[in-house]
């Protein structure tokens, strides 16, 4: 069966996408393939980034690969945090200070729109593909729910017009299915499927 690295070190990503492209192709992570390397990522937005973190791998591998990038833009904010959204809070900063710096960016404000949006660059024999996955939906000024990660606890996905759960609120599966990282991986599956 074709090799395909993710360009992660984290498993659990690795096993989301392994499932989904079983019996066609067997996806690997970065630590699968001994690559120790700091990959760069000093794009000046996310599909950028995720090419440059493929292409790396691509390169000193000689593999067919894909990475993802993704940020969260905020209506208020011009987009940002946008490419900045793992650092929004400093350099060193973790989720849980990356969501008290947005909820005191959007104190008083009463737009309080974003959305994810996630950027996949593919690169098999050498061609590159991307796909792109948005979610909309709005801001909430207080954490709630304990699934997920990142900034899952202050976003409240829009379905049918709603915002009644944030992303830490759902199960992976019900997160999965409206998801920016979801869409993006459903058009790369399918690209894969039909290539196969
Ligand atoms: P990465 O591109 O997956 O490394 O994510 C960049 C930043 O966005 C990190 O701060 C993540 O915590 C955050 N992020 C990415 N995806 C999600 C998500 O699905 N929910 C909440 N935060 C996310």
């Amino acid at each position: 069966m074709k090799k395909l690295v993710f360009v992660t070190r984290n498993p659990g990503k690795v096993r989301e996408i392994a499932a989904l492209l079983k019996g066609k192709f067997e996806v690997v992570g970065l630590d699968d393939i001994g690559c120790n390397d700091e990959i760069p990522e000093t794009a000046p937005n996310l599909e950028g980034n995720a090419r440059m973190k493929a292409a790396f791998v691509a390169d000193r591998f000689k593999v067919d690969c894909f990475a993802d990038d993704t940020g969260l833009e905020v209506d208020e904010l011009g987009g940002r945090p946008g490419v900045h959204t793992a650092r929004f809070a400093g350099p060193a900063a973790d989720s849980d200070a990356n969501m008290h710096h947005l909820i005191s960016e959007l104190q008083g404000s009463a737009c309080r729109t974003a959305q994810f949006r996630t950027c996949i660059a593919l690169i098999i024999a050498g061609e590159t593909q991307t796909f792109e996955g948005v979610c909309k939906g709005e801001i909430r000024s207080e954490r709630s729910g304990r699934e997920g990660f990142g900034y899952d606890p202050i976003f409240a996905p829009t379905i049918d017009g709603k915002h009644d759960l944030t992303f830490a609120e759902m199960t992976a599966n019900q997160k999965n299915e409206v998801s920016h990282r979801g869409q993006a991986v459903r058009k790369m599956v399918a690209f894969l499927s039909a290539s196969v």
